[in-house]
């Protein structure tokens, strides 16, 4: 028969404790069950070895606890490793390890594929099959971290919600997660280590501003130009960059929090001299730095990468109008897990 319990990786804590005291359970044993689901990332109940077999029993006939499975990992020559998650239900997702030296980042999806359509991006390619749960979000972090350790001998040191799926439109689980992976009950994270990013859903953007997050905002702005942004990022034509930058003031103000920009490099599309300067121009609406990001192929041919010298060309436009800029370069292309190359290829 099919498990359809729910997952206790929904219920908060004082949500558990109401569960253990309408069963006149010690209030404390909420605590530790909860303990045992983040802290301890448990996959049973059974393994709560220091909860009476009697409440253990109450719970697991009431709840299930859905981890995410391994199903592949696939490693780069570059050291990144991209890692695919089989759902309970049968979903799919990626998630990224992607090591330098003194560090390692967690890429991680917060949707099981994505309606936002970005034309250079693989994941856009594949609708959405649904949202991720906060434990969903939380066990790819729980497992990069772990291969951080293992395969680059470095704690995880950043987390960027730069995955699979629109994180601000499964708001209110990506927040759950976030909170779990910050909190000293479950990873302990600083949320300064921690960024969102996002296509520009303007609502969204607004919500964060007024929880007064803690994390950071990334913009996958990518043109600062509105006829080109509607043809490459759909989400632009009821999201548009007059909007957008009234939401990004909106957030500055509230939070204090400088914005990332990240900005694909296009070949002749918004590499030129003009892009820069109308990028320039847009940056000047509140503090922020600039990723300009190799662009990765993702099969239909439709965009290439941007010249090298015209990547630096852009690069030094903005660095002379003393703009923080950095050029990213591609990672872990060769297994397509580089920006913006997810797309379950892993799963076959
Ligand atoms: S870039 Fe992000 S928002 Fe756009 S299609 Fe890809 S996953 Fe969706």
């Amino acid at each position: 028969m099919e498990n359809t319990r729910k997952d206790i990786r929904k219920l908060s804590l004082e949500d558990i404790k109401e569960l253990c005291l309408n069963h006149n359970f010690k209030a404390f044993r909420a605590k530790q069950v909860y303990e045992w689901i983040w802290q301890r990332s448990a996959r049973s109940f059974e393994e709560m070895n220091n909860v009476p077999l009697k409440v253990r029993k109450i719970f697991s006939a009431l709840y299930s606890i859905y981890p995410l499975e391994i199903h592949s990992i696939q490693k780069s020559s570059d050291g990144t490793i991209k890692t695919g998650f089989r759902l309970f239900d049968g979903g799919f997702v990626e998630g990224v390890m992607i090591p330098t030296e003194s560090r390692a980042t967690a890429c991680i999806s917060s949707q099981a594929g994505c309606n936002l359509a970005c034309r250079f991006c693989a994941t856009g390619k594949i609708k959405l099959k649904r949202n991720l749960d906060p434990g969903e979000i939380y066990d790819q972090v729980v497992t990069i971290h772990k291969q951080a350790k293992e395969y680059n001998n470095s704690p995880l040191s950043n987390i960027v919600l730069m995955g699979m799926g629109e994180p601000l439109l499964n708001y209110k689980n990506v927040i759950q997660a976030i909170g779990h992976i910050t909190s000293d009950k479950g990873l302990g994270m600083s949320p300064k280590r921690i960024t969102l990013s996002t296509s520009g859903i303007i609502k969204g953007i607004k919500k964060l501003a007024d929880d007064n997050v803690k994390f950071n905002l990334a913009i996958s702005l990518n043109t600062a130009d509105n006829e080109k942004r509607n043809k490459l990022m759909p989400v632009n034509k009821t999201n548009s960059l007059d909007e957008l930058s009234k939401a990004i003031i909106y957030f500055h103000d509230k939070t204090g929090i400088r914005i990332t920009y990240e900005y694909i490099m296009l070949r002749d599309f918004n590499d030129g001299l003009n892009d820069a300067k109308k990028l320039a121009e847009y940056c000047k609406i509140a503090p922020c730095k600039v990723n300009l990001i190799e662009f990765n192929t993702i099969g239909d041919g439709f965009f290439r990468k941007s010249l090298k010298s015209k990547t630096e060309a852009f690069y030094n436009f903005l660095k002379d109008k003393n703009m923080v800029v950095n050029i990213r370069n591609s990672r872990g292309e060769d297994i397509n897990a580089a920006c913006g190359q997810l797309a379950n290829k892993s799963e076959k």
